[in-house]
């Protein structure tokens, strides 16, 4: 079995709660959406052997939280992130998903091996696709059997409707779940900050505890 990895680093989290940790990086090649805020356009990989990318892991230990499994959407080779994960968890390191949130099938498959669930909400007032309310709704069942926190990425396009649906499934599935509000990293006006005001006081209003959190990584020129 081989893994589509587009690459292999270092770094320190630049999004979510663990914003700051030092991580080591597996960028799965290969996407189930087309987001329209989409940073990541992968064009190349290197194709690794579970093993393989195991003992190019090993190389990095020095401290890092955890190793920060992303993409692209790592869940699209869900067989191939099944073996790396389970070598890497047997070995004791932490292991952290970032995830669109729209497999709940393949996350059912790996959820044993997963210690944090970096969960996506894809508003489709945000990315201009469809709603994917019912899949997020089986994944956060799935990933709440982990520590799972959710992100939302807010564009100056975003609606207030979207944000509701949202809370009222968090509500509904795992209620102490934390939602972190992304700003969109290529908008900064004055309306997106207000606009993002104005959803705090929503989330506020509805006992959903919430953060505002931009893409740390990007202001710092970190990868
Ligand atoms: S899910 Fe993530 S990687 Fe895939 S298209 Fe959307 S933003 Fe890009």
């Amino acid at each position: 079995m081989k893994g589509k990895i587009a690459e292999v680093f270092d770094s320190v989290q630049g999004e979510g709660l663990y914003l700051g940790e030092k991580q080591i990086f597996v960028r799965f090649f290969g996407c189930n959406l087309s987001c329209r805020f989409c940073d990541t356009k992968l064009y190349s990989f290197s194709e690794y052997g579970p093993q393989e990318l195991y003992e190019r892991l090993k190389m990095y230990r020095k401290n890092y939280h955890s190793v920060c499994f992303t993409g692209g959407e790592p869940l699209v080779q869900k067989d191939f992130l099944k073996e790396i994960s389970k070598l890497t968890h047997k070995d004791n390191l932490k292991n952290y998903l970032e995830t669109n949130g729209t497999l709940p099938d393949a996350l059912k498959d790996v959820i044993d091996y997963i210690d944090i669930v970096a969960m996506d909400f894809k508003f489709p007032s945000s990315t201009d696709l469809n709603s994917f309310w019912d899949a997020h709704r089986l994944f956060l069942e799935v990933a709440s059997a982990k520590e799972v926190f959710i992100k939302a990425v807010i564009c100056e396009s975003t609606e207030e409707g979207d944000l509701i649906d949202a809370l009222r499934l968090i509500r509904e599935v795992a209620k102490n779940t934390i939602l972190i509000l992304q700003p969109d990293s290529g908008a900064s006006s004055e309306s997106l900050i207000n606009k993002l005001d104005g959803f705090k006081d929503i989330c506020r209003r509805e006992k959903i505890t919430t953060c505002v959190i931009p893409q740390v990584h990007k202001i710092m020129g970190l990868k």
